[in-house]
C-alpha cells in the first residue's frame, strides 16, 4: 500500500521577526494541517509537525502568501539566522544587529529559483522563487546599511544541511552565540555607535553516540571587521567552507570540523584569502549574560513589549486561542525568541492591562509566577515527533524539572535558585545540552546521558558526566551533586561552575558512595 508520509515545515525568521499576518496563518495552518499547536524552535522560527503529503502544496503557499518578504525555508533548508528578538528600538546596536541577521540572510540565499523548489518522495510539489530574490533583482541591493553588498553565494548547495548563523550585540548571549558556525557581534564606539563586528567560528553542537570524531564545539575567535566589510566576510568564510569542508560524510559536514582539522590560525589565513584583507584583532568585550526578555518592557519608542514564558515552545490549548485573539485583534507583530518564548511588540501604553489580564485568565504566566528552571530549561521535540529520536524530551521534561525541584528542596536549596538543564532525544542536540549546566541526551530507552559543566550564560562547553542513566534513577545521581553544591559551593556559585571547579573524577566519587 502507499505509505502515508507526514512532513515537519520550519519557517525562516531572521531575528525571529514574525509579521502579524503570518502568526495568524500558522496559527490557522496548525488547527486546519497541523496537530493543533504551534512550536517555537530555539533557532527563532516555527515548526509545524503533522502535515500530510497531500496537504503541504497548501500550506507551504499559504505561507508564502502571508509572509510578505520573510521568506519560508522547507525540508532541507535550515538556515535561520539568529539576532536577539528584543524590540529595542530606539537601541541602535540592537537594530544594527538585527538589521545584520536580514543582511546576512539574504545573503546566503542563492539567487536560483530553483532552490526553493520543495521536493518530497522524488515529486517536485512547489517551485517558488522569494519575494526577496525578485527585489534584489529590481534594486541589486540587499538593505541600506549595505549599498555595495556583495552577490549572493551561488553554490550555497554545497554547505552543509545546518549551517547555522547568529548575530549579538556586547552582553547579550540570548542566541547562545558561540555555537554557532559563525557568530557575529557588534562592536561600537563609545558613543553606542556600531562600528565593526567581532567574528567567532567554529561552533556547533551536534554529534553521534560512539563516534569519537563527532563532538560539541565552541565557536573561536577569527577577528574583528570594520562594518562595512562584515558581508565580505561572511562570504569568505562561507566559500572556504563551501570549498574546504567535507561532503563525502554528512557527520562530519559542519565547519566546526574543518575550524578543528586545521586550527584558527589556518583557517583565518584562508578565509582572509578570499577577503582580500587582513582581520584586525578581535575587540575585548564585556562578560555574556542570558537575557531572555520576560514580562513588560519599554521598546524605547512609546510602546511597550511582553515578552511571555513558553514551555518548550509549544502553544496550544487556551494559550494558543487566547495569544491568536490578542495578537489578531490589537494587529500586533510578535518575535520568537531562541529560548523558544514569544515577544509581543508594538503595545500601546493603555492597552496592557486588557492584554495582561487576557494573558493571566490564560495561564499564561508572568516571569516571577514561574519556577526559575522553566525559564531557562529547553527541549527538543523528540517523541512522537522526531524520527531520530532515541527517547522522549519534550514530553519528559516537565517531570525532569518537577524531580530537579525537588531534589533542591530536599538538600536546602532556595526555591529562587536555579541553573540552566536542557533535554534532547538524541545527542544531535537541537536543544544545545552541551551548552547546559545539567544537561541530558537521550541515549536508549528511558535513558540518558548526563552532561555537566555548562554555564548559566552559556560560555562554557559541558562535558560528558554519565552514560546509560536511566530515568528512574535520575535522584541517585542529583542528590549528592546538589547536596554537594549546596555544602561546598563558594559564594554564589554557579552549579556549572561548582562542577568545573570539582571535576568530573571527583564528582563521580561523590555520587558513587552515596547512599
Ligand atoms: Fe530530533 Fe535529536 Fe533534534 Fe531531538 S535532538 S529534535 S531527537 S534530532
Amino acid at each position: 500500500g502507499k505509505k502515508s508520509y507526514s512532513f515537519m515545515l520550519r519557517t525562516k525568521n531572521p531575528s525571529g521577526k514574525v509579521p502579524n499576518q503570518l502568526y495568524l496563518a500558522m496559527d490557522t495552518l496548525a488547527d486546519q494541517f497541523g496537530i493543533g499547536t504551534l512550536r517555537l524552535t530555539t533557532r527563532q522560527t516555527f515548526q509545524l509537525h503533522g502535515i500530510l503529503k497531500k496537504n503541504l502544496k497548501t500550506v507551504l503557499s499559504t505561507i508564502i502568501k502571508n509572509m510578505g518578504s520573510t521568506l519560508g525555508a522547507c525540508g532541507d533548508l535550515n538556515r535561520n539566522v539568529l539576532a536577539p528578538a528584543a524590540p529595542y528600538n530606539s537601541n541602535k546596536e540592537y537594530l544594527f544587529a538585527q538589521g545584520t541577521a536580514d543582511n546576512i540572510a539574504a545573503l546566503l540565499t542563492p539567487q536560483s529559483g530553483a532552490y526553493y523548489d520543495v521536493w518530497v518522495d522524488g515529486e517536485k510539489i512547489m517551485s517558488a522563487e522569494p519575494p526577496e530574490v525578485v527585489k534584489a533583482r529590481e534594486d541589486n541591493s540587499h538593505g541600506t546599511n549595505f549599498p555595495d553588498s556583495p552577490e549572493p553565494i551561488y553554490g550555497t548547495q554545497f554547505l552543509p544541511r545546518k549551517f547555522k548563523v547568529a548575530v549579538t550585540v556586547p552582553t547579550d548571549n540570548s542566541v547562545d552565540v558561540l555555537t554557532n558556525d559563525i557568530g557575529v557581534v557588534v562592536v561600537s564606539d563609545s558613543n553606542g555607535e556600531p562600528q565593526g563586528f567581532n567574528i567567532y567560528v567554529g561552533g556547533g553542537m551536534g554529534r553521534t553516540h560512539r563516534v569519537e570524531a563527532t563532538f560539541p564545539r565552541l565557536a573561536e575567535p577569527l577577528g574583528y571587521v570594520p562594518k562595512e566589510d562584515i558581508l565580505y566576510a561572511i562570504k569568505a568564510i562561507v566559500v572556504t567552507q563551501r570549498e574546504n569542508g567535507r561532503r563525502d560524510d554528512r557527520r562530519y559536514s559542519r565547519m566546526k570540523y574543518l575550524v578543528d582539522k586545521w586550527g584558527i590560525d589556518k583557517f583565518r589565513s584562508v578565509v582572509e584569502q578570499y577577503y582580500g584583507k587582513k582581520f584586525e584583532a578581535s575587540h575585548e568585550l564585556p562578560e555574556w549574560e542570558f537575557k531572555s526578555y520576560l514580562g513588560w518592557q519599554e521598546q524605547g519608542d512609546g510602546k511597550l513589549f511582553c515578552g511571555i514564558h513558553i514551555d518548550n515552545g509549544r502553544i496550544g490549548g487556551i494559550p494558543k486561542k487566547t495569544l491568536r485573539d490578542i495578537i489578531e485583534k490589537y494587529g500586533i507583530d510578535v518575535r520568537l525568541t531562541p529560548n523558544q518564548n514569544i515577544i509581543l511588540t508594538d503595545i500601546e501604553p493603555s492597552w496592557r492591562d486588557s492584554i495582561a489580564a487576557s494573558l493571566a485568565q490564560a495561564g499564561l504566566l508572568e516571569p516571577e509566577d514561574v519556577d526559575p528552571l522553566n525559564l531557562t530549561a529547553m527541549a527538543c521535540p523528540a517523541f512522537p515527533l522526531c524520527p531520530l529520536a532515541i527517547t522522549e524530551a519534550e514530553r519528559g521534561i516537565p517531570g525532569i524539572l518537577k524531580r530537579v525541584r525537588a531534589v533542591l528542596d530536599k538538600v536546602g536549596i532556595k526555591g529562587d535558585e536555579s541553573l540552566v538543564i536542557r533535554v534532547t532525544g538524541c545527542p544531535n542536540g537541537c536543544a544545545r545540552p552541551y551548552m547546559a549546566e545539567l544537561g541530558f541526551v537521550g541515549d536508549g530507552p528511558n535513558s540518558y546521558q548526563i552532561w555537566l559543566g555548562g554555564t548559566p550564560n552559556q560560555t562554557a562547553l559541558a562535558k560528558c558526566f554519565m552514560n546509560k542513566v536511566k530515568i528512574q534513577e535520575l535522584e541517585k545521581v542529583l542528590e549528592p551533586l546538589f547536596y554537594n553544591w549546596k555544602t561546598s559551593r563558594l559564594q554564589n556559585e554557579s552549579f556549572g561552575s561548582f562542577t568545573i571547579r570539582m571535576g568530573l573524577d571527583k564528582l563521580q566519587e561523590l555520587v558513587n558512595k552515596w547512599d
